[in-house]
């Protein structure tokens, strides 16, 4: 039996059938019942192990979920349009999200939570920084494995997250293989982006190429949910209600018009 089980790979049947056969006398049920609770034990197992393998696969940098999100600490959020995108709806007609708004909003911990449920409900998704995204794909273009690269990182997820797009400015080879993804996914599947930059500055990141830029946003704009996120970090909100930061030290706006990019924390 044991020996069955193993090479018909039902892992979850071997330990659970002495206890399920225990329950199955007890409770009088019939056989077509006690098979049926059999093959559920091993089908719930196999669930849950595809889920925990999906979060991990995703590369969340952290496990975050909207339970764990305190709307009420953060006014500048559309908290209705987000819990909307919780139900996922998005991801089955291929819409994307826009996350956008200064540092420290929670614009990486909403697109965290919305991938790790997505792998929750067996979706898989890749979680990635534009900047480590670029660094691959720069590195399999000059390799001449572009095609690998893409084939790995971009295609295989329903949902790709890509956070932190415009702390680093692109080189146009970077900007071009950027579009490259945004264009592949295009209809296909469902990106999730970050920015801390308004997309009238997003051309100063995509190597001030106003045309690429335009048709880029263009493809990623076409059927998505752009969440504008107002307010100040929510990491230097306890700080400066200690008195150890001025308010002035963080809003985009201030850094843009200095001149200046903030780099992610
Ligand atoms: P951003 O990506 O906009 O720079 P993050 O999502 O990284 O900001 O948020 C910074 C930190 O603060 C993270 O640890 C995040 O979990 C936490 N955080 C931000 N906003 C909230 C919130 N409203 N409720 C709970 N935690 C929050
Ligand atoms: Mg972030």
């Amino acid at each position: 039996m044991a020996q069955l089980c193993a090479q018909l790979k039902l892992t979850t049947i071997a330990d659970a059938l002495p206890h399920l056969a225990q329950k199955a006398i007890a409770d009088e049920v019939n056989l077509t019942e006690f098979l049926e609770s059999v093959l559920k034990a091993e089908h719930t197992a196999r669930l849950v192990r595809q889920r925990a393998t999906f979060a991990r696969l995703a590369g969340f940098p952290a496990i975050k979920t909207l339970d764990g999100f305190d709307f009420a600490a953060a006014s500048g959020v559309p908290k209705s349009q987000v819990q909307e995108l919780a139900s996922l709806a998005f991801l089955e007609r291929n819409e994307n999200v826009v996350l956008l708004g200064p540092s420290g909003t929670g614009k990486t911990h909403i697109a965290m939570a919305l991938g790790y449920a997505a792998t929750q409900a067996g979706i898989k998704v890749r979680f990635i920084t534009a900047a480590d995204l670029l660094m691959i794909l720069t590195t399999a273009h000059r390799q001449n494995q572009l095609g690998d690269a893409l084939k790995r990182f971009v295609n295989p997820y329903r949902l790709l997250i890509i956070d932190d797009i415009g702390y680093l400015p692109m080189s146009r080879e970077q900007a071009n293989l950027f579009f490259q993804i945004i264009a592949k996914r295009y209809e296909r599947g469902s990106l999730i982006v970050t920015s801390n930059l308004p997309f009238g500055q997003w051309d100063q990141t995509f190597a001030d190429d106003a045309t690429l830029t335009a048709a880029m946003l263009d493809r990623l704009l076409h059927h998505a949910h752009v969440v504008a996120i107002q307010g100040e970090s929510y990491r230097l909100r306890d700080k400066r209600r200690a008195g150890l930061v001025t308010k002035r030290s963080t809003t985009t706006k201030e850094s843009a018009a200095n001149g200046m990019r903030s780099a992610p924390q």
